[in-house]
């Protein structure tokens, strides 16, 4: 997707060979008019599979997920990390581990918001190790409900992210894929065109 891709090269932080900042543009300060790009792009590659609800996790992927949401004209369910008071009994919960805060998260979503007979699009903002993504695919999982795809934003293809979420038989749908982000530089994948 350029105009994610322009955003990342012209407005993206390389903190490490690991790491890539983006909060000018997506997961701080948001930029809603890429968001909605966004969410057409992914509303258009999972137009076929009748998609009946999107999970995410907060915060970060909810910007992502609702314009998705739009598009597809379904609800938005985000995964909690912190327990609300509100909602204490009737959970799903998925243990995940965070590569970026060094931290493991209880995540959890309400049992009446993913219900038997959903087919559910799994958005996230980055996709790396795949523990937020297989721990969202795992709430759905405890349920009669199908993972119909991930749809990811910024996938760092030199982890094994997309390997692990492959392996476990899940459709993986990046925007931008990133190949290496070695010496400050970010390279994106080789995306064949036909
Ligand atoms: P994973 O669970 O796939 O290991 O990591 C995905 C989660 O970690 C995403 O939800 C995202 O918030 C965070 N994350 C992973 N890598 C990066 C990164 O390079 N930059 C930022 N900003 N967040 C990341």
């Amino acid at each position: 997707m350029d105009m994610l891709k322009q955003a990342i090269l012209q407005k993206g932080v390389v903190l490490s060979d690991g790491v890539l900042k983006v909060d000018s543009f997506l997961n701080h300060q948001i930029d809603p008019i890429l968001q909605v790009e966004i969410g057409s792009e992914f509303a258009n590659r999972f137009e076929k599979n009748e998609i009946t609800k999107i999970l995410t996790i907060e915060s970060s992927g909810i910007a992502p997920a609702l314009t998705t949401a739009i598009k597809l004209n379904v609800p938005v369910v985000f995964a909690r990390k912190k327990k609300s008071l509100t909602l204490s009994s009737n959970l799903l919960t998925a243990k995940v581990y965070s590569f970026t805060k060094n931290e493991t998260n209880e995540i959890t979503v309400s049992r009446d918001f993913i219900v038997e007979g959903d087919k559910v699009l799994i958005i996230d903002d980055f996709l790396a190790n795949g523990e937020a993504a297989l721990g969202l695919a795992s709430l759905v999982e405890q349920t009669k409900a199908t993972v119909s795809g991930i749809g990811i934003v910024i996938e760092k293809s030199f982890q094994p992210g997309r390997k692990k979420l492959e392996g476990a038989g899940y459709r993986v749908e990046s925007l931008a894929r990133i190949a290496s982000l070695e010496n400050n530089t970010v390279r994106f994948v080789e995306e064949l065109i036909v």
